[in-house]
Parts: structure tokens; sequence; C-alpha cells
């Protein structure tokens, strides 16, 4: 099983090694985590000239299944940055539309053909190829430098603001000073629990797992939602293979483990069409499944003084509509719009912080409680007991059969409210 660890706390000796790090590089932003908020935040930065340190406590990108979605807002913002060729030059697949498949046949939820925009698909990439791709455009720009295996453990404090951080290498302790630290460092931000910031949590009634089956030249399965007789399968088509995502009660896991991988297999069929349910024999080990433990948080507060939270470690999106990516480097661009100014000036303000949570906390808020809706009335709803039949609300299917209503849908999936624009040269 690939699961997803939380934060360990340290021993003593290990303090007391913490607390003699050396001192290292001296730069404008320091930020801690190399995921799409990271990466995407150093890339703008660097652009202007603006010296940014990235520390990434993995040594590689290579990480359990993060999900690989790409929305059209981040190819929009790819496109403004020139890079969109280089990007769509990896090995990707496509998804214009999407639906529900129920007993009662299926429904088309969106169609992101409807957008105005170069880009009207979602463009599914393994999270490592597009994350290298990210790390070797930054690479580009002088000012720029990832450490990898470098895995913050401490916070530098000068008279109530963060000054760095205390970083772990292969060599030993390091420090770095900066004028704006950023914690974007995912879902179990360290630097969060550092800094005194806890998340208020809501608890989604789901998790999910992730596996991948084969796919072969003229299978006909669409992306979309199955839920059929009282389970839920998430289908997601991938050109060589077929990303699935099962969803169940929230800790069911344990169960459908004792349950064996047989059952589990048994289970899925009866989601699948016959030709695909035969390949679940390829599902030999539960190291072939990443578990997600479906979370939905928000901070009440991103930022202290010098510090700023961003991506996953300020809010932890639940996987509907699949925006985790896509809201983490919306956050990065719009803390580059709003904060490089004062960056260059080498004065920063803690009210500019604040500028950053008020353009950003809305709309995650808002996805949210879209999300916690979805999950409610129609994920938890879908999942009843064996053989009864799960019935779309009448209100929702009468909804999405609106053509502004899927199109108002694709906008808000595909392009978020309000829509995020580069808005920093580069040099
Ligand atoms: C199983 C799974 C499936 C998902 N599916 C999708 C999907 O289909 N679509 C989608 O949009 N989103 C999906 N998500 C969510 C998505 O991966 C996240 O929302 C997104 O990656 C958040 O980006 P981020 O940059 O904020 O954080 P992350 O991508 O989590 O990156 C944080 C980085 O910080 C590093 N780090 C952590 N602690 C430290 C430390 N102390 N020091 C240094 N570095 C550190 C981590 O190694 C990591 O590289 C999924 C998540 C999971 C777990």
């Amino acid at each position: 099983m690939l699961e997803e660890s939380a934060v360990t706390p340290m021993t003593a000796a290990e303090k007391a090694a913490m607390a003699s790090a050396s001192a290292g590089p001296e730069v404008t932003c320091c930020i801690v985590g190399a995921g799409p908020a990271g990466l995407m935040l150093g890339l703008l930065l660097a652009r202007q000239g603006l010296s940014v340190l990235v520390l990434e406590a993995h040594g590689d990108f290579d990480r359990d299944f993060r999900g690989d979605t790409v929305h059209p807002s981040v190819l929009e913002i790819i496109d403004q940055l020139g890079l969109s060729e280089g990007l769509l030059a990896l090995p990707h697949s496509r998804v214009q539309q999407f639906g529900l498949q129920t007993e009662a046949g299926w429904l088309e939820l969106t169609d992101f053909r409807l957008l105005s925009t170069r880009y009207p698909y979602i463009m599914l990439v393994p999270q490592v190829e597009f994350l290298t791709f990210l790390a070797w455009e930054a690479q580009r720009w002088p000012t720029f430098h990832l450490e990898m295996g470098a895995r913050v453990e401490g916070l530098l404090e000068q008279e109530g603001r963060i000054v760095g951080v205390r970083y772990r290498t292969r060599e030993g302790w390091r420090e770095a000073r900066a004028l704006l630290t950023v914690a974007a460092d995912g879902r179990f931000s360290r630097v969060r629990h550092l800094a005194g910031l806890e998340p208020v949590k809501t608890s989604p009634p789901i998790d999910v797992l992730w596996f991948r089956l084969p796919r072969q030249p003229g299978d006909q399965l669409a992306s979309g939602g199955r839920f059929l007789h009282g389970r839920a399968l998430v289908v997601l088509e991938r050109g060589s293979y077929y990303q699935l995502g099962y969803l169940i009660p929230k800790g069911g896991y344990q169960q459908i483990r004792q349950a064996g991988l047989a059952a589990l297999r048994r289970e899925l069929a009866i989601l699948l069409p016959k030709e695909l349910a035969t390949r679940l024999e390829t599902l030999q080990g539960w190291n072939q499944i990443a578990v997600l433990s479906v979370e939905s948080s928000y901070l009440k507060r991103w930022y202290r003084p010098g510090l700023l939270l961003i991506g996953d470690a300020a809010h932890v999106m639940s996987p509907v509509a699949g925006v985790g990516i896509n809201y983490a480097i919306q956050d990065a661009v719009v803390a580059a719009n709003l904060l490089s100014a004062s960056l260059r000036r080498g004065v920063l303000d803690e009210r500019e912080l604040a500028r950053v949570q008020r353009a950003r906390l809305w709309p995650t808020r808002l996805m949210q409680l879209v999300q916690e809706q979805m999950q409610r009335r129609l994920i938890a709803a879908s999942l009843t007991k064996e053989g009864e039949q799960f019935r779309l609300p009448r209100w929702f299917r009468w909804l999405v059969r609106r053509r502004l209503v899927r199109l108002l849908l694709a906008h808000f999936i595909g392009l978020g409210v309000p829509r995020v624009r580069v808005k920093v040269a580069g040099s």
C-alpha cells in the first residue's frame, strides 16, 4: 500500500544536531516544498531576477501517485509563460467531457469544449513528469536554486518575524535566511505545524483507492464516474491505461484489506464492462493500490510576519473535480503577482501577505463548499446498500441537462473563479 505519512516529532538528539546547523544561503525567498505550488512560485520569482531557494525533502519527484490533472487554467498560465509547447510535448492524454454512468444511463456533467480558451480540456500527465518539467524550466533562470533531499525541520525567528529555515541534508544541518519564507510543503505541512497554525478540518465521508488497469485499442470506457449497484468508481482514460479511483466509505480500507484482494477484484468487476473486468487479474498486490485518505481543510490565517503558506499547506482540497494541483498553482501565481514588487524592493509587510490570503481564501472555500455538497449528496448517497439502486436527485438531473449549467460547471472547475493570470513580467 502506498500511503501518506504525517509529521513525526524529532528526538532530543536530533534537536541538538539541528541547533548546530551551519549557515547557508541568504535569499529573497525560501520555498519549502517542490510540489506544484512551490515550483511554480519559484519559477515566477526567478523569472524576475529574484533569488529563490526551493528545498525539497525527497531526492526525486517520483513519489506515490498524487494525481495528474492539469486544468485549462494551469495550461493558460503555462501558455502565458511561453512554455506550453514544452508541456504539451510530454506524453499525455486529454479529458474533454466528464459524465456519470448510473443504472438509469449516462448523464453528461460537463464539457470543457464549451469554454472559450485555447485549452478546452484537462491534460492528464503523471505528476512526476509535470514537476520535472517545471523544475527544468525554473532551473534555466540563474537566480533559481533547487535543493533536493533537504528536509525543513525548524524555523528561524527574529523579533517575532520568520527569517528563514533550518533543514537537514545528507551532509548535515543547514540554515537558509530569507526575506520571505513560503510553506508549500503539502497537506502534512511541517512548517505550518512549526508556525503554530492549525487548519480547520471538515470530514469528507469517503476515501479513495487509486489503481491502474491496462487499456487496449478499441476500449470504449469513457472518463467519468460510474455509480452502480451501491458502489462508485472514477475512470480517467490515460492512453495505454485507465487510472481508476474506487470510492469507499471513510475508514473502510482496513475492512477491504482484511477481506482480501480477490474480494476487492470481485467488487470492482461489478462496476466495469466485462472486457475490463477480466483485466482486474493484473491487480496482484496491495502495493499497486494507493490509498487517498480524503481530507478537506483550510487555514483561517495563511501567514505570519515573514511567512506565507500556499497550496495544500494552506488548504487541502477534496479530490472531487481534481482541483488540488490547479488551486496550488493559482495560489503561487497570485502570490507572485501581489508580492513581487515588494520582494524586489526588499521590504515586505505583513499586510501584503494578508492580501494574498484575501485573494485566495474565498475561491478555495467556495470550491470546498461545492465539493462538500457533491460528496454528501451524490457520492456518499451513491454508496448505498448492496443491490439498492442509486438515483441521481431529480433536481440535479434537471440542472445538468441545461447547456448553460454545463458551461458554468466547466468554467468553475476548469478555469476557476476568478480566472487567475500572471501579472508580473519575466526579465
Ligand atoms: C493519492 C492522491 C491523489 C490525488 N489526485 C489528484 C488529482 O487527480 N488532481 C489534483 O488536482 N490533485 C490531486 N491530488 C492532490 C494534489 O496532489 C495536491 O493538491 C497538490 O499536489 C498540492 O500541491 P502542493 O504543491 O501544495 O503540495 P504537494 O504536491 O504535496 O507538494 C509538497 C512538497 O513538499 C515536500 N515537503 C513536505 N514536507 C517537507 C519538508 N519538511 N521540507 C521540505 N520539503 C517538504 C513534499 O515532499 C512535496 O514534494 C491528489 C493527492 C493525493 C495524495
